[in-house]
Parts: structure tokens; C-alpha cells; sequence
């Protein structure tokens, strides 16, 4: 994630501020322009990001900001669409006429933003439904049905034809860490839940029908073999055993499309670290030598490696602060080779799929 500061006073300001705290001016977040921007009320109502442009382009707030504060993005004033390019992405939302969904709706949707930033900054086609209902993505955050009404299913986390569903009890910390101490998982948060689903909306996208499939398959096993199978067998037997020589986790282990978005999330995180790292002023030495890094791009790498070189140490002195304040590590994964491997077949499709589209965007 990039930093970010208000324009008027110069205060650190974070992704998720609609307000400078130090100033008092409204922020706001420019998608196409992947910055946050101080604002100006002009007495049209409109705002105005401060700029010396007297012809600067001029927003509303997104109508999820206005009547609920779950929102920071910025809606350009001529747009026909009350929402921002991301609330706009909803199918649905959970009942907020029940007081107690709103505060985890509104966690739900400030992970889905920090999504976005990354695929936008990967370049990635973020496309919803209504603008394409075949290949499009959304989103829908459901309730679990009330206790009285038990014979119902439960709402599955997951992805089904471009539609993630996040279950909004995982938004919860106590419910999230209870499911993840049941699951035995190291890592359970709701970025990690939206960065997973997204892979495998982008595998239907980028690998199902494309060339690189084979290589997939070479890498990750053969995406055929029944996944209800698999899946069950994961939850009624546990991971394949020696899973750490291969998977880069648990849960990976439990079938090949699997894998592969568990390979995608990490693939995010790690990018999305480094540019945090980076545009903190994290200076990253090499571990033995000590020599320094130059400052990386790490949304615009070519490689994973120029990835891998710095994301090591960076874990290595993370989890060691972590461990420092009393806390388990931040990053609690071992990179294995074939786990690394899967990574770089990450990395080369969506810098593939940035090179491909037809309109590359070259903002960084
Ligand atoms: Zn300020
Ligand atoms: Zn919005
Ligand atoms: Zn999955």
C-alpha cells in the first residue's frame, strides 16, 4: 500500500481516512488515480481535491459514505452511479436495519477497498457485473440465518461464477479466531478471505481457457479431480501429510484450484508488504551482507524473484518485531521451493494479463 499525506497539512493520512485528523479536511480516494486526496466543498456542493488546477475534476462522495461512513472512495460528480467503483460491485449487503451488522458490513467493505487497490495496481480488469454478468465480479456479504431457523444452510465463504460471498460473522474477532483455532489455520483475516476468493474468480479468468492452463496443471496438479471429494476429505482427514515440502499451506494442500488462490492471496500480500515497507521508508538489507536494496516497485516488478530477495529479510525482521512486542509472527508461513515456484507462475500471469489488456494503465 502506498503512503499516503493530507495536502493541506502534510499529515500521514491512512487508505482507510475520510478525514485528516490532524487538519480537520476531508479526504477522499481516487481509484483510477490510486491516491487519496484532501477535498474542498465548492458552494455547488461538489469537492474539489485541493490542487492548484483551477480546472481539476470535481466529486461526490460515495453514497455508502454518505448514509452509512462505510466508504471513503470518490464518485466523479458526472457520473451516473450513486456508488464508487467498489461499493458499486455489491449484489449484497446484510440487513442494516439490524444495528449490530453495521459495524462488520463496514469491516467487510474496508477489506474489499484494500482488494482493489491491488488489482488495480496490478492492472487487473475489475469489471462488474452489470457491466458483463458473464465475466463480471461481485460481491455479496450474508448473514448467517438466525438460530430459530437452523435447518437452513450456513453462508460458505467462497466463490461460485465471478461471485465471492463472505460470511459476515467473519468480520467478528472472536467468531474469526474461534473458526480459525477449529480449522487449525496459522493466518484467518478478512483481506486474506477477500485476497483467496479473488484467485479464484482470476483463475476463471486468466487460466481456465488460456495456453498457460498446462503449465498450471504442471505446477498445481490436475484442477479436474472432484473438489467436493477433495474439500471433504480436508476437513475429515486433515492436509496431506509432509504438506509443508510442497504447499505454502494447510489448506492448499486440499486441491489444486485451492493451491492456486492460496498462492494468489500470498502472491498479494507479499506485493502489497513490500510497497507498505518501501513507502514507509523500510530500508531492506540483504540478511548475510547487509548491503542495501534499491527501493522497489513491487507492484510493477518483472520477477518474483526481485520480490523474493526482499520479502525475506522483511519477514524475518516483521515477525521479529512481532515476537519483540509479545505477539505471534506477522508473516507465519516457510516458503518451500514448489511454493515458490507457484509463486513465480503467479507473478507471471498477472503481469501477463497487465501487458495484455488493451489499454495498459501506466499510473503507478
Ligand atoms: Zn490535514
Ligand atoms: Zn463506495
Ligand atoms: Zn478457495
Amino acid at each position: 500500500m502506498k503512503s499516503f499525506n493530507c495536502q493541506l497539512c502534510g499529515q500521514p493520512v491512512y487508505f482507510e481516512n475520510d478525514q485528516c485528523l490532524s487538519c480537520g479536511s476531508t479526504l477522499g480516494y481516487l481509484s483510477d488515480e490510486h491516491n487519496l486526496v484532501a477535498l474542498q466543498r465548492q458552494t455547488d456542493g461538489l469537492l474539489y481535491p485541493v490542487s492548484n488546477n483551477p480546472r481539476a475534476a470535481c466529486y461526490r462522495i460515495c453514497q455508502n459514505a454518505a448514509a452509512w461512513q462505510a466508504c471513503n472512495w470518490l464518485v466523479p460528480a458526472d457520473s451516473p452511479n450513486a456508488y464508487c467503483r467498489s461499493c458499486s460491485l455489491n449484489e449484497m449487503v446484510p440487513d442494516l436495519t439490524v444495528t449490530a451488522n453495521i459495524p462488520l458490513w463496514v469491516k467487510l467493505e474496508a477489506g474489499k477497498r484494500r482488494l482493489l487497490y491491488s488489482l488495480l495496481r496490478l492492472g487487473l480488469p475489475v469489471v462488474s457485473k452489470t457491466t458483463n454478468p458473464k465475466s463480471g465480479l461481485g460481491f455479496r456479504f450474508l448473514k448467517d440465518p438466525a438460530a430459530s431457523f437452523r435447518e437452513s444452510k450456513q453462508v460458505l465463504t467462497g466463490h461460485s461464477k465471478g461471485v465471492i460471498t463472505i460470511n459476515l460473522a467473519e468480520a467478528d474477532d472472536a467468531e474469526r479466531e474461534r473458526r480459525r483455532l477449529d480449522l487449525n489455520e496459522v493466518y484467518r483475516t478478512v483481506l486474506g478471505h477477500f485476497r483467496h476468493e479473488s484467485g479464484h474468480h482470476y483463475w476463471q479468468q486468466l487460466i481456465a481457457n488460456s495456453p498457460d492452463l498446462n503449465e498450471f496443471r504442471a505446477l498445481f496438479g490436475d484442477e479436474q479431480v472432484d473438489y467436493d471429494k477433495a474439500i471433504s476429505r480436508h476437513y475429515s482427514q486433515g492436509p496431506q501429510p509432509g504438506w509443508k515440502a510442497q504447499y505454502i499451506s494447510a489448506y492448499a494442500s486440499a486441491h489444486p484450484l485451492e493451491d492456486w488462490a492460496e498462492s494468489w492471496a500470498h502472491f498479494i500480500t507479499i506485493v502489497d508488504s513490500l510497497e507498505t515497507a518501501t513507502e514507509s521508508g523500510v530500508v531492506i538489507t540483504r540478511n548475510l551482507s547487509k548491503q542495501l536494496f534499491a527501493p522497489l516497485d513491487s507492484y510493477w516488478a518483472s520477477t518474483f524473484d526481485e520480490l523474493l530477495e526482499q520479502w525475506l529479510p522483511l519477514t524475518y525482521a516483521m515477525n521479529s518485531i512481532n515476537r519483540s512486542s509479545g505477539y505471534s509472527d506477522l508473516y507465519p508461513f516457510v516458503l518451500s521451493r514448489p511454493a515458490i515456484n507457484k509463486l513465480r507462475f503467479v507473478q507471471k500471469i498477472v503481469r501477463n494479463a497487465r501487458f495484455q489488456s488493451p489499454a495498459v494503465d501506466q499510473r503507478r
